[in-house]
């Protein structure tokens, strides 16, 4: 089974090809050639993760060449809900430095994800509950082998992991927030845990096991 990822993160894309059972062959976007920018501009987690799918899915139907071994289309939006900041920085979460008006100057990935995380430092600096989850709302189109007239399925499911957000940034390991997210049940940060048990606890885990279910 040919499954595209509508990602071009490739952590993401790294996790999901260690995660995802060895029958369900993972294309990348580079893989098809979607060289597309997709403009993430929804409100919530299932609307950009709808958005991502949509668009990929639309561009497959286009292409004949590859359209026939194309089982489907998936994409991953994921959101940090911090629970004393009612769930913030939630659907912003890629680019939550940027959002309090301030010019940061930022180069590349890696700052954006060390700004991301020193604004959550700082926004928890006084807070007693570092209460905090990680979000992954993942839409599945399946398309159909004979016809881009017959309409696809869509279909949405998640997965959560609980945790709290550390003092301080621990380990360098995974991306994005992972230095400060300590999951339930552990004392270190995914940053610090080895990838094997990220990949079998996180949310990205528990939506693609929901996700394999539907296949
Ligand atoms: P998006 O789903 O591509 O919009 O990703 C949103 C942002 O969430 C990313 O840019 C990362 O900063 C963060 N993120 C997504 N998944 C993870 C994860 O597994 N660990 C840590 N941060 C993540």
């Amino acid at each position: 089974m040919n499954l595209v990822f509508a990602s071009n993160n490739a952590h993401k894309l790294d996790e999901v090809r260690a995660i995802m059972p060895a029958h369900v062959r993972i294309l990348s976007l580079h893989d098809i050639g979607f060289e597309q920018e997709i403009e993430e501009n929804g409100t919530t987690l299932e609307e950009n993760s709808a958005i991502k799918a949509e668009a990929v899915y639309q561009w497959i139907n286009r292409q004949s060449s590859i359209r026939q071994s194309i089982d489907g289309v998936f994409a991953d939006d994921t959101g940090l809900e911090i629970d004393a900041l009612h769930g913030e920085p939630g659907v912003y979460t890629a680019r939550w430095y940027s959002r309090d008006g301030k010019r940061i100057a930022v180069n590349g990935e890696r700052e954006i994800f060390a700004a991301n995380r020193a604004k959550a430092l700082r926004e928890l600096a006084d807070k007693a509950d570092r209460g905090a989850q990680f979000r992954t709302v993942i839409t599945l189109i399946k398309l159909s082998a004979i016809s881009s007239v017959r309409p696809a399925s869509e279909i949405q499911v998640s997965g959560v992991v609980r945790g709290r957000i550390a003092t301080e940034e621990y380990g360098v390991g995974g991306f994005g927030y992972d230095p400060i997210f300590i999951p339930e049940g552990y004392d270190k940060t995914f940053g610090e845990l080895p990838a094997s048990i990220k990949n079998g606890i996180s949310h990205r885990a528990r939506a693609l096991q929901e996700l394999v279910k539907l296949l």
